[in-house]
């Protein structure tokens, strides 16, 4: 059985209280909220943190507060159950308690939060391993090692961001709040991100994730497709999120798809927006969209299934997030 190391447990109850107590625990300290990611991250010895600041005692962070017109701010402590069965978020924002709903377990989902989710450490073959495992390889530069095990002779290490709610955050242009020693900023969820496994937050570690800003609902529509080996349990190898804003007659204004799973940041593809703007999302422009997306990403060989397979699947996946989007099924 894999051991938690020994640590010191805080439980603030308000964000000033927990931003005081991790500023003056200094840099040996972290935030945890469901602990999900972190704690089996320490039982393998990736981060070893001396004190855990607890984030599950503050209330504040447990509302989903706002309207569809205005946009929803939801805390960021509010689980992944709860978000995917709020029926304010079912109606309007399908792609959210989609991702939601498509994280592992029903267990991990009750305890998982959304500000976990959209903070969740880079994955990689030869790292989310036992210390001992790791140990027998020498380790590799993410933690304890020099190498990077992907890429010998690579500078930079290449582990997978592999959160299903951070794609979804990034097409829909979602914005974050963060509140730290310095004061409180908001940022598009995109800015929040690094394309580096190693250091792939903007964020700094003092700064709390206080919320997370859903757009207004205004003519837009928005999907999450996610390709993983078992569908119950299982993170993603590859996941699309796309938002595609139409005019009144059903032509593309602009869009947004974004890939996860496929590089150290949440990857958006430009090109294969430029596919569909100016069409009526039919299965010609579609397909454009499809090839304009498979060109830029370049999987690599550190996640489940072969990397050429993935990186075909990438087509597939953009043409099924673009179908759920397309006129007969917004018809239904
Ligand atoms: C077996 C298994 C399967 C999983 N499958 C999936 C999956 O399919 N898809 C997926 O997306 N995830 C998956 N996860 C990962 C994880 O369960 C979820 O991403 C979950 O939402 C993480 O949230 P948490 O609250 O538990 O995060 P925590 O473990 O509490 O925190 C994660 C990180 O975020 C930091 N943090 C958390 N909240 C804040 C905050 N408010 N401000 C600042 N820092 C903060 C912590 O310091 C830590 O670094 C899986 C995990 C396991 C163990
Ligand atoms: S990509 Fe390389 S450095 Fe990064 S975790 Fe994997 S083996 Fe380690």
């Amino acid at each position: 059985m894999l051991r938690l190391p020994r640590f010191t447990y805080l439980e603030p109850t308000s964000v000033a209280e927990a931003i005081r107590m991790r500023t003056e625990a200094g840099p040996d300290a972290m935030y945890v909220a469901g602990g999900t990611d972190l704690y089996p991250n320490m039982k393998r010895r990736h981060q070893t943190p001396a004190t855990v600041v607890s984030l599950m005692r503050l209330r504040e962070l447990q509302e989903i507060t706002g309207t569809p017109s205005t946009g929803l701010n939801v805390g960021s402590g509010v689980s992944l159950a709860f978000l995917a069965a709020n029926a304010t978020v079912r109606q309007h924002y399908k792609a959210i308690s989609h991702a939601a709903e498509v994280v592992s377990t029903p267990l991990l989902r009750n305890m998982g939060t959304i500000g976990g989710n959209l903070l969740l450490d880079t994955r990689c073959n030869y790292y989310n391993q036992t210390y001992e495992w790791r140990k027998a390889i020498d380790f590799c530069m993410k933690r304890d090692g020099e190498i990077c095990w992907v890429a010998p002779s690579s500078p930079r290490c290449w582990a997978v961001q592999s959160s299903d709610g951070v794609p979804v955050a990034v097409a829909l242009g979602a914005e974050v709040s963060l509140f730290g020693p310095q004061g409180g900023r908001r940022i598009p969820a995109a800015a929040l991100y690094h394309n580096d496994g190693m250091a792939y937050l903007t964020k700094q570690p003092d700064e709390l994730l206080i919320a997370y800003h859903l757009p207004p609902v205004n003519g837009w529509r928005a999907s999450y497709v996610k390709l993983r080996r078992r569908a119950q349990f299982d993170f993603p190898v590859l996941g699309v999120a796309a938002r595609v804003d139409f005019t009144e007659d059903g032509t593309v204004r602009d869009a947004r798809i974004v890939l996860g799973a496929v590089a150290s940041y949440p990857m958006e593809i430009p090109e294969a927006a430029r596919a569909i703007i100016g069409s009526r999302l039919d299965a010609a422009a579609i397909a454009a969209a499809a090839d304009a997306a498979f060109r830029p990403a370049k999987p690599m060989d550190n996640t489940d299934f072969t990397l050429g397979w993935r990186k075909e699947m990438v087509r597939v996946y953009v043409q099924r997030a673009l179908m759920e989007l397309s006129e007969p099924q917004r018809a239904k």
